[in-house]
Order: C-alpha cells, then structure tokens, then sequence
C-alpha cells in the first residue's frame, strides 16, 4: 500500500492558525496512521508561517475563491501569497520523495482546501474551490479528497 499525504492538522498535530487541530477521527485514518501509511504536512508553516498565525482567504483571481495565477492570498492586513505558495511546493516535494499519489486534506482551508474554500471576504462565506496546494498537487498528477470525501477515497490504486 501507498503512502498518503494527509493535513497535520487532521492528525490532531496543533498548526492550525488559531494554535488549535482539528482531529479526524476515524477507524480506516487511524489503521494508516498505526501501519506508518500516513504522511502529515502543513503547507502554511511549510511555507514559513507560524502558530498562531491571522487567518487567511483566496481574493478572487480565475473567478470567486478559485486559485489561479491571478490570484492572491491576504489575511485582512497583508498579502501573504508567496508564503502559500512556497507551502505548496514543500507539499508537493514531499510527495514526490515518498511516491504519493493521493492526498487526504482539509476542507475549507485556502492551502488545503479541495472543493470548498472561503471567498475571500472574510463573512464566512463558502464558495467552490480549492486551496493552493490542492491546486499544485493536482496539477501534477496527485488525487486530492477533502475529509468529507473518505468515501470517495480511490482504494484501489492507493
Ligand atoms: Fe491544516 Fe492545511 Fe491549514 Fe496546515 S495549512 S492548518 S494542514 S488545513
């Protein structure tokens, strides 16, 4: 079996930008972790970022909350892409140093986010969209499933 990159976060590990986890918790994660399957990133403090850390949301580029090359990362008082996108090449390097090929991340997240992410206003508003490094482990071949998804999981080919 492969191994799977997963959001640290999920794992319980405290990097959140508020200091706190937001533990997953689940028989077929927890089998993974206990078998070494399991490989935690956090692309923001991969990036440079520390904990706790003001929170951030895509500014629409390509569209309302989707990542495209026009488009920036900003906490209400600075524009903190190029952390974002530093966090996503260390993301996608260690993948590719492990053979990965399927990411299990956050949902929500504008690192890690795979179908839905907040729209850049900071109101708590959710539009469709993925975070900056779904965006870059997808562009090179990685499957990315939000915690939401575990059902959608492609077992077959992990
Ligand atoms: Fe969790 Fe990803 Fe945010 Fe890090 S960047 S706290 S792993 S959702």
């Amino acid at each position: 079996m492969k191994k799977i990159l997963i959001s640290a976060c999920l794992l319980g590990q405290p990097v959140r930008y508020d200091g706190r986890s937001c533990p997953f918790d689940c028989s077929l994660i927890n089998l993974w972790q206990a078998k070494g399957l399991l490989v935690p990133v956090c692309p923001e403090m991969g990036g440079g970022l520390p904990v706790p850390r003001p929170p951030a949301e895509i500014t629409p580029g390509g569209g309302p909350g989707v990542w495209a090359g026009t488009a920036r990362v900003r906490t209400r008082q600075a524009d903190v892409t190029e952390f974002f996108i530093k966090g996503a090449q260390v993301a996608l390097d260690k993948a590719v140093a492990c053979g990965i090929k399927t990411a299990f991340l956050k949902q929500k997240s504008p690192s890690c986010g795979s179908c839905r992410i907040y729209d850049g206003s900071f109101s708590r508003s959710l539009v469709d969209g993925m975070g900056v490094t779904t965006a870059l482990l997808r562009q090179n071949g990685i499957l990315v499933f939000g915690e939401d998804q575990i059902d959608e999981l492609p077992f077959k080919q992990i």
